[in-house]
């Protein structure tokens, strides 16, 4: 039977592939891939970041990617004017914070807290015949637990950081009934991961020793929700283009509160913005993401982050509260260059204060989604920003891309046949 697979004869078992320099790695993927001089040049270029850094941030690293960063203006935050790094490759979120924080700077900008900085780790306990004996058993070592968990880190302890508060449940499964441990640990300005990570592993024999059941997994859970972030503001009735924007503002966050199917585009622009600070500072996004859906949807059904109500004198108030499990220490934070120098940028001084800001930008996205969907769509701003990407495409290049992205504006056609049809007459008048 004849395969068609281009690459059929070729094999994807490289040996040594993790020992060879990233120069080396190329040369195998592009005699694999049959890769164009253009392309391999392309993956050859260096990013700001040196290559050695990359090889030793991930394995097998070949290349890196940019990422545009815009400056979110206009953001302030608990009083203090703040410029916000935004790492993003789609068009129109950085100008829809921009826009946003504007029409709610003179009433005061983004008021924020947060509930505090403490990780959850788990520790999954099964083959226990007696769960709730062994529940209890658990819970009555804790001051044992808790000099455990802070030998691990003193560092952290030294820092004010360390073991909270244990809890443990036990989880109805397929499998049987599931004991599970949980440690909640204050890391301060370290995302934690890997610190609550090593007490859970340090932690896990002991409990099999007490209960006698058998230990599996030892790992944080994504959902923080000892880590809220929270942010409010106001955007006067006036400011905003009047009640009809403010009542269409309101239904659709109604119709996102309502229904999974909107909540989950709704969301989605939120973490276009808190992504894009996430990224931007080199914490890690999924984190963050997993950690934000998964609370959307804590009371059993998927619904909006954010919460947006009229007060009493006819204003727009808006408010968002989510886990924001980020850190100035750890991770790619403190080893890549362009993360330090974006948390210089945005100036902050804690992983607390960091995560606020990222809330305030969440909710500021989120207004401008809102008010676009309610009053002109999200094409007529998206397209415009997006015309410049699809003149680009088309081969535009200096100051023929914002040329042709007029043309296609003007012509309400941003489509990429278009766009080739339009560089080649533009070029034609030069
Ligand atoms: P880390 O272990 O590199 O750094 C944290 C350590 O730094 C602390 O344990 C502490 O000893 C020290 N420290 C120094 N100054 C500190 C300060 N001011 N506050 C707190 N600690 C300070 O990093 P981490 O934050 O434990 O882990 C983050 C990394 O783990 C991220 O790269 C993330 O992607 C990754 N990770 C994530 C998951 C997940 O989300 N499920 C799982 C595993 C790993």
């Amino acid at each position: 039977m004849s395969n068609t697979l281009p690459n059929a004869t070729r094999s994807a078992r490289i040996s040594g592939f993790h020992k060879m320099s990233p120069k080396q790695r190329r040369a195998e993927v592009e005699s694999f891939a049959g890769l164009d001089a253009s392309a391999a040049e392309q993956l050859a270029k260096p990013g700001n970041i040196d290559p050695h850094l990359a090889d030793h941030m991930i394995e097998n690293a070949i290349s890196t990617i940019s990422i545009p960063i815009g400056i979110a203006t206009n953001v302030k935050v608990d009083g203090r004017d703040v410029l916000v790094p935004m790492a993003t490759e789609e068009s129109s979120v950085v100008a829809a914070v921009c826009n946003s924080a504007r029409q709610c700077y003179d009433a005061g900008g983004f008021i924020t807290s947060m509930s505090g900085t403490e990780m959850i780790a788990q520790v999954q306990l099964v083959a226990v015949s007696d769960p709730e004996n062994a529940r209890l058993r658990i819970l009555e070592r804790k001051a044992e637990i808790a000099a455990l968990c802070d030998s691990c880190d003193p560092m952290l302890v030294k820092l004010g950081g360390g073991f909270r508060n244990l809890e443990v449940r036990i989880v109805d499964s397929r499998g049987g009934p599931m004991v599970v441990t949980h440690i909640i640990v204050d890391t301060r300005d370290a995302m934690g991961a890997n610190a609550v990570n090593t007490m859970a592993e340090r932690l896990a024999p002991g409990i099999e020793q007490w209960t006698g059941g058998k230990v599996y997994l030892r790992i944080l859970s994504n959902l923080a929700d000892r880590r809220l972030a929270r942010a409010r503001a106001v955007w006067p009735v006036a400011a905003i283009g009047g009640e009809a924007v403010r009542d269409g503002m309101i239904a659709a966050y109604h119709f996102a509160e309502a229904d999974p199917y909107r909540a989950s585009t709704h969301n989605k622009g939120i973490m276009n913005g808190i992504s894009a600070v996430v990224l931007a500072t080199g914490n890690d996004t999924r984190a963050v993401e997993a950690g934000a859906h998964t609370y959307a949807a804590r009371k059993g059904r998927y619904t909006s982050l954010t919460h947006w109500e009229a007060d009493k004198e006819g204003n727009l108030v808006g408010s968002i509260e989510l886990p924001l499990a980020v850190g100035l220490i750890g991770g790619a934070t403190k080893v890549h260059p362009t993360a330090q120098a974006c948390l210089k940028v945005i100036g902050v001084s804690s992983a607390e204060e960091l995560a606020r800001i990222i809330a305030a930008v969440g909710l500021a996205q989120n207004f401008g989604a809102m008010k676009a969907l309610a009053t002109v769509g999200i094409q007529q701003g998206h397209m415009s920003l997006h015309a410049n990407n699809v003149a680009i495409a088309a081969g535009a290049v200096g100051d023929e891309v914002s040329a042709l992205a007029r043309i296609l504006v003007e012509k309400k056609q941003v489509r990429q046949d278009v766009a080739v049809e339009e560089l080649a007459k533009l070029r034609g008048q030069g």
